[in-house]
Protein backbone atom coordinates (compact mmCIF):
# COMPACT_ATOMS: atom_id res chain seq x y z
CA UNK A 1 0.00 0.00 0.00
CA UNK A 2 1.46 3.06 -1.14
CA UNK A 3 1.34 6.18 1.31
CA UNK A 4 0.79 9.47 -0.62
CA UNK A 5 1.65 13.17 0.77
CA UNK A 6 1.17 15.32 -2.25
CA UNK A 7 -1.46 16.21 -5.02
CA UNK A 8 1.67 15.26 -7.19
CA UNK A 9 2.38 12.18 -5.42
CA UNK A 10 -1.31 11.07 -5.96
CA UNK A 11 -1.41 11.82 -9.60
CA UNK A 12 1.76 9.83 -10.60
CA UNK A 13 0.17 6.79 -8.63
CA UNK A 14 -2.63 7.27 -10.64
CA UNK A 15 -0.83 8.07 -13.72
CA UNK A 16 1.26 5.16 -13.42
CA UNK A 17 -1.31 2.59 -14.33
CA UNK A 18 -4.44 3.22 -16.88
CA UNK A 19 -6.96 0.89 -15.36
CA UNK A 20 -9.87 1.51 -13.48
CA UNK A 21 -9.48 3.91 -9.86
CA UNK A 22 -11.86 3.67 -7.23
CA UNK A 23 -11.60 6.28 -4.57
CA UNK A 24 -12.68 6.60 -1.33
CA UNK A 25 -12.64 10.34 0.33
CA UNK A 26 -12.89 9.90 4.09
CA UNK A 27 -11.71 12.18 7.51
CA UNK A 28 -10.75 9.01 9.11
CA UNK A 29 -11.26 7.35 12.19
CA UNK A 30 -12.20 4.61 10.17
CA UNK A 31 -15.52 2.07 10.76
CA UNK A 32 -17.10 -0.42 9.02
CA UNK A 33 -18.93 2.55 7.40
CA UNK A 34 -15.97 3.64 5.74
CA UNK A 35 -14.75 -0.13 4.68
CA UNK A 36 -17.70 -1.08 3.16
CA UNK A 37 -16.93 1.81 0.80
CA UNK A 38 -13.39 0.47 0.26
CA UNK A 39 -14.52 -2.77 -0.17
CA UNK A 40 -17.22 -2.06 -3.08
CA UNK A 41 -14.62 0.11 -4.41
CA UNK A 42 -12.20 -2.40 -4.67
CA UNK A 43 -14.75 -4.85 -6.47
CA UNK A 44 -15.54 -2.41 -9.21
CA UNK A 45 -12.01 -1.03 -9.85
CA UNK A 46 -8.33 -2.24 -10.89
CA UNK A 47 -7.24 -0.08 -8.01
CA UNK A 48 -8.83 1.48 -5.13
CA UNK A 49 -6.98 5.17 -3.25
CA UNK A 50 -8.43 6.29 -0.05
CA UNK A 51 -7.73 9.85 1.13
CA UNK A 52 -7.96 10.88 5.11
CA UNK A 53 -7.89 14.54 5.77
CA UNK A 54 -9.37 16.60 8.48
CA UNK A 55 -10.81 18.76 6.09
CA UNK A 56 -10.38 22.64 8.25
CA UNK A 57 -12.83 24.26 5.35
CA UNK A 58 -15.83 22.55 5.96
CA UNK A 59 -15.78 22.95 9.79
CA UNK A 60 -17.49 26.12 12.01
CA UNK A 61 -15.47 28.66 14.58
CA UNK A 62 -17.40 26.90 17.06
CA UNK A 63 -17.41 23.32 15.60
CA UNK A 64 -15.11 20.26 16.39
CA UNK A 65 -12.43 20.33 14.13
CA UNK A 66 -9.37 20.57 16.36
CA UNK A 67 -10.88 17.49 18.86
CA UNK A 68 -12.11 15.55 15.52
CA UNK A 69 -10.85 11.80 16.50
CA UNK A 70 -7.83 10.66 14.94
CA UNK A 71 -5.65 7.52 14.86
CA UNK A 72 -3.56 6.86 11.46
CA UNK A 73 -1.56 4.09 12.69
CA UNK A 74 -5.37 2.11 13.06
CA UNK A 75 -6.51 3.86 9.90
CA UNK A 76 -3.46 2.16 7.94
CA UNK A 77 -3.47 -1.38 9.76
CA UNK A 78 -7.44 -1.71 8.15
CA UNK A 79 -6.82 -0.13 5.02
CA UNK A 80 -3.26 -2.29 4.16
CA UNK A 81 -5.48 -5.21 5.73
CA UNK A 82 -8.37 -4.36 3.30
CA UNK A 83 -6.43 -4.56 0.49
CA UNK A 84 -6.48 -1.03 -0.27
CA UNK A 85 -3.29 0.20 -3.10
CA UNK A 86 -2.89 4.09 -1.95
CA UNK A 87 -3.56 6.02 0.80
CA UNK A 88 -3.53 9.74 0.05
CA UNK A 89 -2.61 12.27 3.58
CA UNK A 90 -2.16 15.04 2.79
CA UNK A 91 -1.42 18.03 5.09
CA UNK A 92 -4.03 21.42 5.76
CA UNK A 93 -1.01 23.10 4.52
CA UNK A 94 -0.38 21.24 1.42
CA UNK A 95 -4.48 21.25 0.70
CA UNK A 96 -4.49 25.46 1.42
CA UNK A 97 -1.17 26.77 1.35
CA UNK A 98 -0.72 30.63 2.23
CA UNK A 99 -2.54 32.94 -0.50
CA UNK A 100 -4.91 30.29 -1.21
CA UNK A 101 -8.89 31.93 -2.04
CA UNK A 102 -10.79 29.68 -4.65
CA UNK A 103 -13.69 27.69 -3.56
CA UNK A 104 -16.39 25.72 -4.81
CA UNK A 105 -20.07 26.66 -4.35
CA UNK A 106 -23.06 24.52 -5.41
CA UNK A 107 -26.64 26.39 -4.71
CA UNK A 108 -29.51 25.15 -4.45
CA UNK A 109 -29.26 21.77 -2.84
CA UNK A 110 -26.55 23.16 -0.40
CA UNK A 111 -29.22 25.47 0.97
CA UNK A 112 -31.67 23.97 4.05
CA UNK A 113 -30.78 21.20 6.47
CA UNK A 114 -27.25 20.97 7.44
CA UNK A 115 -26.04 23.66 4.76
CA UNK A 116 -28.63 25.99 6.95
CA UNK A 117 -27.51 23.94 10.49
CA UNK A 118 -23.48 24.16 9.29
CA UNK A 119 -23.01 27.98 7.45
CA UNK A 120 -20.29 27.24 4.52
CA UNK A 121 -20.09 23.55 5.06
CA UNK A 122 -21.16 22.61 1.80
CA UNK A 123 -18.59 25.33 0.57
CA UNK A 124 -15.69 23.86 2.41
CA UNK A 125 -16.34 19.90 1.23
CA UNK A 126 -17.40 20.78 -2.60
CA UNK A 127 -13.77 22.88 -2.50
CA UNK A 128 -11.83 20.03 -1.27
CA UNK A 129 -13.78 17.05 -2.75
CA UNK A 130 -12.96 18.86 -6.14
CA UNK A 131 -8.91 19.33 -5.30
CA UNK A 132 -9.26 15.29 -4.23
CA UNK A 133 -10.75 14.37 -7.36
CA UNK A 134 -8.41 16.70 -9.25
CA UNK A 135 -5.19 14.81 -8.04
CA UNK A 136 -6.70 11.87 -8.11
CA UNK A 137 -8.47 11.46 -11.39
CA UNK A 138 -10.68 8.22 -10.41
CA UNK A 139 -13.02 6.30 -12.27
CA UNK A 140 -15.46 6.34 -9.44
CA UNK A 141 -15.65 7.57 -6.01
CA UNK A 142 -17.81 6.23 -3.59
CA UNK A 143 -20.00 8.51 -0.94
CA UNK A 144 -22.06 7.10 2.10
CA UNK A 145 -26.18 7.82 1.97
CA UNK A 146 -25.77 8.33 5.49
CA UNK A 147 -24.09 12.29 4.64
CA UNK A 148 -27.52 12.43 2.21
CA UNK A 149 -27.57 16.22 1.73
CA UNK A 150 -23.30 15.66 0.88
CA UNK A 151 -24.07 13.39 -1.73
CA UNK A 152 -26.46 15.15 -3.67
CA UNK A 153 -24.40 18.21 -3.58
CA UNK A 154 -21.02 15.71 -5.35
CA UNK A 155 -23.43 14.40 -7.74
CA UNK A 156 -24.91 18.59 -8.57
CA UNK A 157 -20.65 19.23 -8.65
CA UNK A 158 -19.77 16.51 -10.92
CA UNK A 159 -22.52 17.22 -13.46
CA UNK A 160 -22.38 21.12 -13.14
CA UNK A 161 -18.44 21.03 -13.50
CA UNK A 162 -18.20 18.04 -16.27
CA UNK A 163 -16.33 15.49 -14.41
CA UNK A 164 -15.88 12.61 -15.84
CA UNK A 165 -16.27 10.74 -12.45
CA UNK A 166 -19.34 8.39 -11.56
CA UNK A 167 -20.90 8.93 -8.05
CA UNK A 168 -21.00 5.81 -6.24
CA UNK A 169 -23.81 5.76 -3.40
CA UNK A 170 -23.33 3.48 -0.44
CA UNK A 171 -26.13 2.18 1.64
CA UNK A 172 -25.36 3.17 5.66
CA UNK A 173 -23.69 0.25 8.02
CA UNK A 174 -25.30 0.49 11.20
CA UNK A 175 -24.40 -1.23 14.62
CA UNK A 176 -26.35 -3.88 15.80
CA UNK A 177 -29.04 -1.81 17.22
CA UNK A 178 -29.52 0.59 14.47
CA UNK A 179 -26.89 3.23 15.35
CA UNK A 180 -25.43 4.87 12.30
CA UNK A 181 -21.85 4.08 12.24
CA UNK A 182 -19.79 7.70 12.17
CA UNK A 183 -16.88 8.79 13.73
CA UNK A 184 -18.22 11.13 16.40
CA UNK A 185 -19.67 8.00 17.72
CA UNK A 186 -16.76 7.84 20.28
CA UNK A 187 -18.18 11.44 21.45
CA UNK A 188 -21.07 9.72 23.57
CA UNK A 189 -21.10 8.87 27.18
CA UNK A 190 -22.48 5.31 27.74
CA UNK A 191 -25.62 6.67 28.88
CA UNK A 192 -25.63 8.78 25.56
CA UNK A 193 -24.47 5.70 23.32
CA UNK A 194 -27.44 3.27 25.53
CA UNK A 195 -30.18 5.53 24.08
CA UNK A 196 -29.10 6.74 20.90
CA UNK A 197 -30.34 4.06 18.34
CA UNK A 198 -34.01 5.70 19.21
CA UNK A 199 -33.13 7.70 16.15
CA UNK A 200 -33.09 4.91 14.23
CA UNK A 201 -36.36 2.99 16.29
CA UNK A 202 -37.82 6.96 15.01
CA UNK A 203 -36.90 6.80 11.43
CA UNK A 204 -38.40 3.04 11.06
CA UNK A 205 -41.87 3.77 12.63
CA UNK A 206 -41.80 6.73 10.27
CA UNK A 207 -40.99 4.47 7.02
CA UNK A 208 -43.89 1.82 8.32
CA UNK A 209 -46.57 4.34 8.51
CA UNK A 210 -45.16 5.24 5.18
CA UNK A 211 -45.64 2.15 3.88
CA UNK A 212 -49.08 1.88 5.31
CA UNK A 213 -49.97 4.71 3.42
CA UNK A 214 -49.12 7.65 5.36
CA UNK A 215 -48.00 11.03 3.17
CA UNK A 216 -48.81 13.58 5.51
CA UNK A 217 -45.70 15.36 5.71
CA UNK A 218 -46.40 17.19 9.22
CA UNK A 219 -47.68 13.93 10.39
CA UNK A 220 -44.73 11.65 9.54
CA UNK A 221 -42.07 14.51 10.91
CA UNK A 222 -44.26 14.66 14.21
CA UNK A 223 -44.27 11.22 14.80
CA UNK A 224 -40.39 10.98 14.15
CA UNK A 225 -40.63 13.58 16.94
CA UNK A 226 -42.76 12.45 19.55
CA UNK A 227 -40.41 9.07 19.60
CA UNK A 228 -37.22 10.95 20.01
CA UNK A 229 -38.75 13.41 22.33
CA UNK A 230 -39.55 10.23 24.83
CA UNK A 231 -36.14 10.23 24.88
CA UNK A 232 -34.72 12.34 27.73
CA UNK A 233 -31.13 12.41 26.92
CA UNK A 234 -31.97 13.51 23.10
CA UNK A 235 -32.34 16.95 21.73
CA UNK A 236 -33.75 16.86 18.33
CA UNK A 237 -32.11 19.69 16.10
CA UNK A 238 -34.27 19.36 13.30
CA UNK A 239 -36.28 16.91 11.20
CA UNK A 240 -36.78 17.25 7.67
CA UNK A 241 -38.98 15.75 5.21
CA UNK A 242 -37.65 17.20 2.05
CA UNK A 243 -38.16 15.65 -1.74
CA UNK A 244 -35.50 12.89 -2.49
CA UNK A 245 -33.97 15.00 -5.33
CA UNK A 246 -34.09 18.20 -4.83
CA UNK A 247 -34.53 18.58 -0.76
CA UNK A 248 -36.84 21.11 -1.06
CA UNK A 249 -38.75 20.45 1.97
CA UNK A 250 -42.25 18.91 1.41
CA UNK A 251 -45.59 20.80 2.76
CA UNK A 252 -48.87 19.31 2.67
CA UNK A 253 -48.84 15.76 1.13
CA UNK A 254 -45.64 13.92 -0.23
CA UNK A 255 -46.53 12.45 -4.12
CA UNK A 256 -42.89 11.64 -4.82
CA UNK A 257 -40.03 10.07 -3.18
CA UNK A 258 -38.88 11.82 -0.01
CA UNK A 259 -36.06 11.73 2.19
CA UNK A 260 -36.70 11.63 6.06
CA UNK A 261 -33.46 13.45 7.72
CA UNK A 262 -32.71 14.50 10.99
CA UNK A 263 -30.34 15.79 13.32
CA UNK A 264 -30.44 14.89 16.93
CA UNK A 265 -28.44 16.15 19.92
CA UNK A 266 -26.78 14.02 22.69
CA UNK A 267 -25.02 16.46 24.81
CA UNK A 268 -22.64 18.54 22.27
CA UNK A 269 -23.11 15.51 19.70
CA UNK A 270 -25.06 15.77 16.80
CA UNK A 271 -26.27 12.83 15.48
CA UNK A 272 -26.86 12.61 11.62
CA UNK A 273 -29.39 9.75 10.15
CA UNK A 274 -32.03 9.61 7.53
CA UNK A 275 -34.03 6.77 5.44
CA UNK A 276 -35.28 6.97 2.60
CA UNK A 277 -39.16 7.01 1.72
CA UNK A 278 -40.13 5.57 -1.62
P1 LIG B 1 -16.39 10.88 6.95
O1 LIG B 1 -15.09 10.27 7.31
O2 LIG B 1 -17.36 10.93 8.07
O3 LIG B 1 -16.24 12.18 6.20
O4 LIG B 1 -17.07 9.89 5.91
C1 LIG B 1 -16.40 9.49 4.72
C2 LIG B 1 -17.36 8.77 3.82
O5 LIG B 1 -17.89 7.64 4.51
C3 LIG B 1 -18.58 9.63 3.45
O6 LIG B 1 -18.93 9.36 2.09
C4 LIG B 1 -19.64 9.14 4.39
O7 LIG B 1 -20.95 9.31 3.90
C5 LIG B 1 -19.30 7.68 4.49
N1 LIG B 1 -19.85 7.11 5.71
C6 LIG B 1 -19.67 7.55 6.98
N2 LIG B 1 -20.38 6.81 7.85
C7 LIG B 1 -21.03 5.88 7.11
C8 LIG B 1 -21.94 4.83 7.41
N3 LIG B 1 -22.32 4.57 8.67
N4 LIG B 1 -22.40 4.08 6.39
C9 LIG B 1 -22.03 4.33 5.12
N5 LIG B 1 -21.18 5.30 4.76
C10 LIG B 1 -20.69 6.07 5.74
Amino acid sequence: MEILHTPAALRAWRRSDPGSAGFVPTMGYLHEGHLTLARRSLAENARTAVSIFVNPTQFGPNEDFTRYPRDEERDLRLLREAGVHAVYFPTPATMYPEGYQTYVTVDGVSRGLEGDARPGHFRGVATVVLKLFNACEPTRAYFGRKDAQQLRVLRRMTIDLDLPIEIVPCDIVREADGLAMSSRNVYLTPEQRAAAPVIYRALRAARDRWSAGERDASALRELVAARIQAEPLAAIDYISLADDDTLEEIEGRAVRPALLSLVVKFGATRLLDNIELD
